[in-house]
């Protein structure tokens, strides 16, 4: 394919001393070339890094101080020669060279065109080409973990092996349709259909189990706090906040009566939902019972529910107890520096195997174990040790489901007694759907849509 040269600020705006202007195509290393006066930019060897002075052609002027990095192809990210500036002077200096390669004539390159040129010159697949993507807006540590993984191509060489699946599935059944060995072929065929249909079937609905961590990962782990008025519950969320690094997010999530924080647990971002709100009258807060509470749940993937040490449970705990029963919940029991007038063996009893963690949010005690076993419920499990690839991507998840479905239904068929040739027709558009996870079978249009989503310069 036959490409332009293209150019952008690969840098985070408005980030760090070091911005870098990055070009992509058949003339990067004569453009940079022309405007770099230090050493002949064409004459050195791949991979290699130069200091030198940025002069602009026209006028002879000394621009920019720059360390220039030239990387041939095919051995780049795009597979297409390309030119990295670091510019020392940030992101003023960074323009300034950006105009001088653009009047050299390189084209300005749309959002996420860097990585549709990686996709597009074969370097890498559909999936791994979304992982940059989430890669690029993932909100903590983890969640960068998952998007390397899906970078790795692991996702991709899961879907390719299920897809070869049905498809030596399909080839298999298809020769013993037409070189009959037995004269049971019709009955025997059923069975590997059913066979391979259910293996692949279970592969996919395991995907899927995964990917709603993947998603929360993304998204936060939309944590409710509830409790009766005066336990603690604002005392929790501020400690909660303080404590931790808030994430800074462009989700607008601030309702009238529902604060929401998002806030790094080792590891776990949490979406702290404050069903009281810290910056309402506490008079306000006596009027929200229990039925503001249950509105909280019903969005919440976790519940802290905060009790209190100093008092006797209330009708209105046992109520609230009634309430998280099908919920993921820790208690927490607060304000343990005042005497204990709570019956530990009852709610211990109550919570079944949830966990319970005392704290006293005055005297700082308690928050750490609170915090392990918030991260706990999170990664319990095979979740962050198992070889499970992370599904993250809501198109990833939408395509699996479907696939999922159209397998249920060569199932039913199979079950039914149907002819092959019908049923073959459910596990082909698996087959399909699978593809357009990786790219496979994705229309132009689609490959558009997702690539105008990167952010610029990547
Ligand atoms: P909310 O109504 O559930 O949001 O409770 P708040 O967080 O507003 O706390 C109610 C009162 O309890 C405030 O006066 C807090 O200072 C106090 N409080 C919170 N945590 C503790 C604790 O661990 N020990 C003690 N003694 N008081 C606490
Ligand atoms: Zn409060």
């Amino acid at each position: 394919m036959d490409f332009d040269t293209i150019a952008a600020i690969s840098t985070p705006i408005g980030e760090g001393a070091i911005a870098i202007v990055r070009l992509s195509g058949p003339d990067a290393v004569t453009m940079a070339n022309r405007i770099f006066t230090s050493k002949d930019l064409t004459e050195v060897p791949s991979h290699t890094i130069h200091y030198g002075k940025l002069v602009d052609p026209h006028s002879g002027e000394v621009a920019e101080e720059v360390m220039v990095s030239v990387l041939r192809t095919p051995k780049t990210f795009t597979r297409e020669d390309i030119i990295e500036i670091n510019c020392h002077g940030g992101l003023v200096a960074a323009n300034r060279t950006l105009e001088l390669v653009l009047a050299e004539g390189a084209r300005l390159a749309e959002p996420g065109e860097f990585t549709k040129r990686a996709f597009l010159n074969g370097r890498i697949d559909l999936s791994q080409a979304e992982g940059v993507m989430d890669l690029i807006r993932a909100k903590t540590d983890k969640a960068m973990n998952v998007a390397l993984k899906q970078l790795d191509g692991r996702l991709s060489s899961l879907i390719r092996k299920l897809r070869q699946d049905l498809i030596e599935t399909v080839a298999h059944v298809e020769v013993n349709i037409d070189y009959p060995e037995y004269d049971d072929v019709e009955e025997m065929s059923h069975e590997v259909m059913r066979q391979k249909t259910r293996e692949v079937h279970d592969e996919i609905e395991s995907l899927l189990e995964v990917a709603k961590q993947g998603k929360i990962l993304r998204e936060g782990l939309a944590t409710a706090i509830i409790g009766r008025p005066n336990v603690g519950k604002s005392s929790l969320m501020n400690t909660l906040v303080q404590e931790n690094k808030a994430i800074v997010t462009d989700i607008p999530g601030t309702t009238r009566d529902i604060i929401e924080e998002y806030v790094n647990v080792r590891g776990v971002p949490l979406r702290l939902i404050d069903t009281a709100g810290i910056r309402e009258t506490e008079d306000i807060v006596e009027r929200m019972g229990v039925e503001k509470s249950r509105q909280a749940l019903k969005e919440a993937d976790l519940i802290l529910f905060v009790l209190n040490n100093n008092e006797e449970l209330t009708e209105e705990d046992l109520l609230l107890f009634e309430a998280v029963r099908d919920f993921e919940y820790i208690v927490v029991i607060n304000k343990t520096d005042l005497k204990r007038n709570l019956n530990l063996d009852r709610v211990r009893e109550l919570a079944g195997d949830q966990a319970v963690i005392e704290t006293s949010l005055l005297e700082e005690k308690g928050v750490d174990e609170l915090e392990k076993a918030i991260a706990q419920t999170f990664f319990s499990g095979e979740i962050e040790t198992g070889d499970l690839t992370y599904v993250s991507n809501v198109r990833h998840i939408q395509l699996l489901k479907q696939s999922k479905e159209a397998l249920e239904e060569a199932m039913n068929g199979i079950e039914m007694g149907m002819p092959l040739d019908i049923v073959q027709i459910d596990v082909t558009r698996t087959w399909s759907l699978l593809g357009e996870i990786i790219g496979d079978t994705a229309s132009d249009s689609l490959i558009d849509q997702l690539f105008s989503q990167f952010c610029l310069g990547k």
